[in-house]
């Protein structure tokens, strides 16, 4: 027998309550019973998101309302600023380039951080930008964007702001209101400790605004049709909602609440710094700059003399432990541990424990538990 861990940052551990839940005999979406879950569930992302504004659900993974966050706000040939530090902030440029808008290209080498400065230059230099996309925590590389700085610039201009924060709610600070961020998305199997299959997307004022001008077709990820079944007497969803998923939003969203968002940020914050100390304590060498390490999940170079393919099969294979590699150029050369949602001290144990008996068994000299003892000791002292 061999129990399986899963460390990676999306998809993430689902806590049992949430699975329970799920597990409840299916009810009609048009009932009371079924409103009354969505009325709390909006209060709930209300608070998961630090905002006032509707905050809409569509059954899609994160890329869904990625996708809809240009097709609710933009017309063909508009143009935006898309911010690109890895894979994520990419996808967002070959979204737009899909619907055919005018893309002003921010792009960064993978271990840097987007430059606020430079956006305000581009909108400058272009007073017609519709709007600034940009991800908040770059799952790909571990870096998190400085959006509240990008926020407090952008508020000045026409320009939506536009933050992939997938896998920043429910991991790291995201004061949506606060900060000026018009449309914050995130994805159920990520900091919301749920099964894929749903995505959320908060929208400002200011975006519903813009979206009154948008051009592009949308018919199911049309945040109207959304927006007005959410403001009728009695709210609902345009379409039948994946019930089994919503009744599970409601659980996460229970959870969430009973530990605390403050709790839950710090929560991630220890346990990023425990896997970066163990993971250095290791001799290895952090792939995310100082100024711009997020709590999600932690990258690291592959030591040289180690074939990356190979540890991270042979972690899974011979110790049940699944961590995430490195993606395009990066695949071989670094790899992810998740801490990302339902995530405590031991699981960060656990994954050190299996780095460095894979490490050795592949030839890198290591004294097994130096990395063990170095989150022992982040944990003893927060
Ligand atoms: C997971 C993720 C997405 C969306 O990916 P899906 O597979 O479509 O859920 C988008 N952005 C970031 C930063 C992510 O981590």
């Amino acid at each position: 027998m061999r129990k399986e861990y899963m460390m990676t940052p999306g998809p993430t551990p689902v806590p049992s309550e949430i699975l329970l839940s799920q597990a409840r005999p299916m009810f009609h979406h048009r009932t009371p019973a079924f409103t009354e879950l969505l009325v709390s569930i909006e209060e709930g992302l209300k608070y998961v998101f630090q905002t006032k504004n509707d905050v809409l659900i569509f059954a899609s993974s994160g890329t869904g309302v990625m996708e809809s966050s240009i097709a609710n706000l933009l017309s063909s040939g508009d143009k935006v600023i898309c911010c690109s530090n890895g894979k994520f902030g990419d996808r967002l440029i070959k979204i737009n380039e899909a619907y055919g808008t005018d893309i002003v290209k921010l792009e960064y080498d993978w271990d840097q951080v987007v430059k606020p400065e430079d956006i305000k230059r581009e909108l400058d230099a272009n007073p017609d930008v519709k709007a600034v996309y940009v991800v908040q925590s770059e799952t790909s590389t571990g870096i998190l964007n400085d959006v509240r700085a990008i926020g407090r610039i952008v508020r000045d201009y026409d320009a939506v702001l536009v933050v992939d924060s997938i896998t920043g709610i429910g991991a790291v600070e995201c004061k949506t209101d606060e900060w000026n961020l018009d449309i914050v998305m995130t994805g159920s199997q990520k900091g919301l400790m749920m099964p894929p299959g749903l995505a959320c997307v908060a929208v400002s004022d200011k975006a519903w605004a813009a979206a009154e001008k948008s051009k592009l077709p949308k018919f199911y990820f049309s945040w109207k049709k959304a927006a007005d079944s959410l403001h009728k007497p009695a709210p609902t969803t345009p379409f039948t909602p994946p019930v089994s998923l919503i009744v599970g939003l409601g659980e996460a969203i229970k959870l969430m609440r009973r530990e605390g968002l403050e709790n839950i940020i710090k929560r991630h914050a220890v346990l990023a710094e425990a896997a970066r100390q163990g993971l250095e304590a290791m001799g290895l060498k952090l792939f995310a700059p100082v100024e711009g390490r997020g709590s999600a999940v932690t990258p690291v170079w592959v030591p040289d003399g180690v074939d990356g393919g190979k540890f991270v099969k042979l972690l899974k294979e011979k110790y049940g432990i699944t961590i995430a590699g490195g993606q395009d150029h990066l695949k071989g050369r670094i790899f992810r541990i998740g801490h990302l949602g339902y995530f405590d001290k031991f699981d960060i144990m656990t994954t050190l424990a299996g780095v460095e008996m894979t490490l050795l068994e592949l030839g890198y000299p290591i004294t097994l538990g130096i990395g063990i003892q170095a989150a022992e000791r982040v944990f003893m002292e927060n």
